[in-house]
């Protein structure tokens, strides 16, 4: 069974926003998949995407990815990976991913990859293995508690694009006047967040920030470069990982919800590792 929160990197920055009643419905819907067995599989889909950013390599930017279907060895090796959620998520990539450009997949490569590509990658992984609709049975409303028997198409997870894919760093507006120049958190960066063991919320975000802001344009036109994540305003620390948080492309798997027809209320059902890849 795979973790169930997990390491997607927008929980990363956000931290476990998820409405209580919404874990509720997706823990419900666990167990009873954990009783009734497989999940329903049509047929395995298109093996190749287009990520939002890619890589660049001498100034050409490579967007196009491969991926394949999982078989039964890299179950095993996912199921080898244990408890840790990150080191579940890396094995599905290096497994389940065969090329970004013109490279094989690799650790350093899986690294360099923004938060949002990956997690796209892993949406694409799901596909090619068990097909792109996630079948929900007697799934309870969390108004009405009906239960609910649901199809869910991987393309209708909200997706957030990149204006322009070939955009590195960015402008937050800060207090005083002052902007900061930032560029989105990668692989890298997530699994620093994740080495930091107490979870300690503040301690994590003071890391995505000492690596994502480049620097400080102050009113006055002095620039400080990288600047101690300690060294900025709570407010400023919020803009900044706010901003990290709303730009960071790929699919948003926590913020999926559905209107349940009889009730006409809309069932937040946030789309956790575990639901994507129920059955292995
Ligand atoms: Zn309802």
């Amino acid at each position: 069974m795979l973790p169930d929160f997990d390491a997607f990197g927008d929980q990363t920055l956000k931290g476990l926003e998820a409405p209580e009643e919404a874990t509720a419905a997706t823990q419900a819907l666990l167990k009873d998949d954990r009783n009734s067995g497989e999940p329903a599989i049509d047929e395995p889909g298109e093996n190749h995407i287009t990520l939002e950013r890619g890589i660049c390599r001498e100034g050409v930017w490579y967007r196009e990815a491969e991926v394949k279907e999982l078989t039964g060895a890299d179950e095993e090796a996912i199921a080898a990976a244990g408890s840790s959620s990150y080191k579940v998520f890396e094995t599905l990539l290096l497994r389940g991913v065969r090329t970004i450009g013109n490279e094989f997949m690799n650790r350093k490569l899986a690294a360099e990859l923004l938060i949002g590509d990956r997690e796209f990658l892993v949406m694409a992984i799901r596909r090619a293995t068990f097909g792109n609709d996630l079948e929900f049975e007697q799934l309870p409303c969390s108004h009405c508690q009906e239960l609910v028997d649901l199809t869910v198409p991987l393309d209708a997870i909200p997706f957030t694009r990149l204006e322009n894919s070939e955009q590195t760093e960015f402008d937050v507006p800060l207090r005083r006047g002052a902007t900061a120049v930032v560029r989105l958190p990668t692989g890298d960066d997530q699994a620093a967040v994740l080495t930091i063991k107490d979870g300690n919320a503040a301690k994590q975000d003071s890391e995505i920030l000492g690596r994502c802001v480049l620097r400080i344009r102050h009113a006055d036109g002095a620039v400080t470069r990288r600047p101690p994540a300690t060294s900025l305003s709570m407010s400023d620390r919020k803009a900044v990982l706010k901003f990290l948080a709303d730009t960071q492309p790929g699919p948003r798997y926590g913020d999926f919800s559905f209107v349940h027809e009889t009730c006409g209320k809309e069932v937040p059902l946030p789309i956790s590792l575990a639901v994507l890849f129920r059955g292995m």
